[in-house]
């Protein structure tokens, strides 16, 4: 592929599947059909608001259906629009199958800037769309399960999913109908740190392959490793903070919408983001030194780049410039189909977004299996586990008695042992191996295949080629 133009977004996400499928050996029916979007729903509807009736425009668009309900994120920002919606719903549908969620993509959007409208009026709109959306079955347990994405979170889902309930007042699993939901509404622990953390144990694994360090010429492990984020969201924070608190990586630059903080011995972390929510911006953060050009900032000498706020930020025009040897993809499409080939060319390797942050999409599976079987994971197992844990300890102690051998298990080891597992643990040891398992069927296609250059081909060779079975199955 050679590319003289900046592809869109969406045209990236085309590229990249096209460059993939001329390596597979799928008929032209089947890759047109995993190729295309299957439906886009436009909606414009009107709230009273001010004492005035106000427009909205939102999207909601089902990428593939091969797997039942499709899955994906719902953003609010005043840059969406029907061709953005579209390739997320496609990297939603390679997401899925990439890290065995049993969904189809889809993605959805609300031309929206939250920061204009207060709390009661956002949830106004919030409730109209989700009613829209809703009366289509674009809103179902099982049909269509939305999450938050830029610009919502829990508290958006939360009255998405009430408002689903109202309307279905029967439904038993109306909980089902969106995940991200805050714990008191259905939702479920770790899911707000989960892409985040996705992106650390994807790092993790990453590191824990001397070869594929090599290949972009890093060595050792995670501990002072030098990271530049871009965006401090959810995302980017959870990201940041568990780099940082458990991994030692030093967190050298934040970029954010109003510049970009600095220092070389690392941030902290928890302290900017709290600055970031006080005060709208990183400018005037004490702990480092400001600079207005964030997009320099993304040039800057690095181990890890790690853009987490939004698609086109590495693009043809700045490509040769990024020094990083090490991109994280934890936004979705942040490197464009050109920016992609030059840094290939280069050296660098790219972690792709449809693995770098499924994280996400795990743990709202793990949300979504919760409110279906309407119980929470390690209810039944903990104390259970506690207990038999409690009688291998007790029969060490009694046999070091006996028999006076003296040992002695230290308390902090005791208690850390004899701790059955809750729904965090659990969720977190899911997600861990979900990351570590789809790393290993990439890196596998990415070594064993000479014409396989990076990870993102590997990625999307492993993906396409799992839906194109699922369409098998069904005869198509
Ligand atoms: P968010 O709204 O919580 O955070 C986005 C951050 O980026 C904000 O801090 C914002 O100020 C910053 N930002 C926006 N424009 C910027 C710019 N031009 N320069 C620098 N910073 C900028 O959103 P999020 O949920 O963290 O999502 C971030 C990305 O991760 C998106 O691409 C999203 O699709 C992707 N993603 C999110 C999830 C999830 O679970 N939330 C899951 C998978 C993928």
């Amino acid at each position: 592929m050679s590319t003289t133009q900046e592809p869109s977004f969406r045209d990236s996400v085309e590229l990249m599947y096209s460059r993939a499928v001329k390596l597979m050996d799928l008929s032209p029916g089947l890759e047109e059909k995993i190729r295309v979007c299957n439906a886009t729903y436009t909606v414009r509807f009107g709230v009273r608001l001010r004492g005035d009736l106000h427009t909205f425009t939102g999207y909601r668009a089902v990428h593939s259906e091969h797997m039942e309900p499709v899955k994906g994120g719902i953003r609010f920002a005043m840059a969406v629009h029907q061709d953005e919606v579209e390739a997320l719903a496609a990297l939603m549908t390679f997401k899925c199958a990439l890290v065995e969620t049993p969904f189809g993509g889809s993605k959805g959007g609300l031309r929206i800037d939250p920061n204009e409208w207060e709390e009661h009026e956002l949830e106004q709109i919030t409730r109209r769309f989700a009613y829209e959306l809703a009366k289509r079955d674009l809103i179902h347990p099982s049909q269509n399960v939305p999450a938050p994405d830029m610009g919502t979170g829990e508290r958006e889902m939360a009255w998405m999913a009430d408002q689903y309930a109202r309307m279905n007042t029967t439904d038993i699993n109306a909980r089902a109908c969106v995940t991200g939901k805050p714990i008191n509404a259905g939702g479920i622990q770790g899911r707000t740190e989960a892409t985040g953390r996705g992106v650390e144990y994807a790092l993790q694994e990453f590191f824990r392959y001397p070869e594929d360090m090599e290949k972009a010429g890093l060595s050792g492990t995670l501990a002072g490793k030098r990271v530049v984020v871009q965006g401090l969201g959810n995302v980017g924070f959870h990201a940041a903070k568990f780099l940082s608190e458990e991994d030692g990586s030093l967190i050298t630059a934040v970029i954010e919408r109003d510049g970009a903080i600095i220092n070389d011995e690392g941030l902290d972390v928890e302290a900017l983001s709290a600055h970031i929510r006080a005060n709208g911006g990183v400018k005037g953060f004490a702990g480092g030194t400001y600079t207005e050009d964030g997009s320099a900032v993304l040039e800057k000498e690095c181990d890890i780049l790690i853009p987490a706020a939004l698609e086109g930020v590495i693009h043809m025009g700045n490509a040769k410039n990024i020094k990083a040897p090490l991109i994280i993809e934890a936004a979705n499409g942040p490197v464009t189909a050109g920016a992609d080939e030059i840094l290939r060319k280069k050296g660098c390797v790219i972690i792709p977004d449809l693995y770098a942050n499924a994280g996400g999409v795990t743990v709202s599976y793990f949300e979504w299996v919760k409110n279906l079987s309407h119980i929470r994971f390690g209810r039944m197992e903990k104390r259970q586990e506690e207990a038999q844990h409690r009688l291998l300890i007790e029969e060490l102690e009694r046999l070091s008695s006996d028999k006076g051998l003296g040992w002695e298990l230290s308390p902090d080891f005791k208690a850390k042992f004899m701790k059955g597992a809750g729904e965090l643990e659990l969720v977190r040891s899911g997600l861990d191996d979900t990351m570590r398992t789809a790393y290993q069927a990439m890196r596998k296609v990415w070594h064993e295949r000479d014409e396989v250059e990076d990870l993102r081909m590997a990625a999307y060779l492993v993906s396409i080629e799992r839906i194109a079975s699922s369409y098998r199955a069904k005869g198509l």
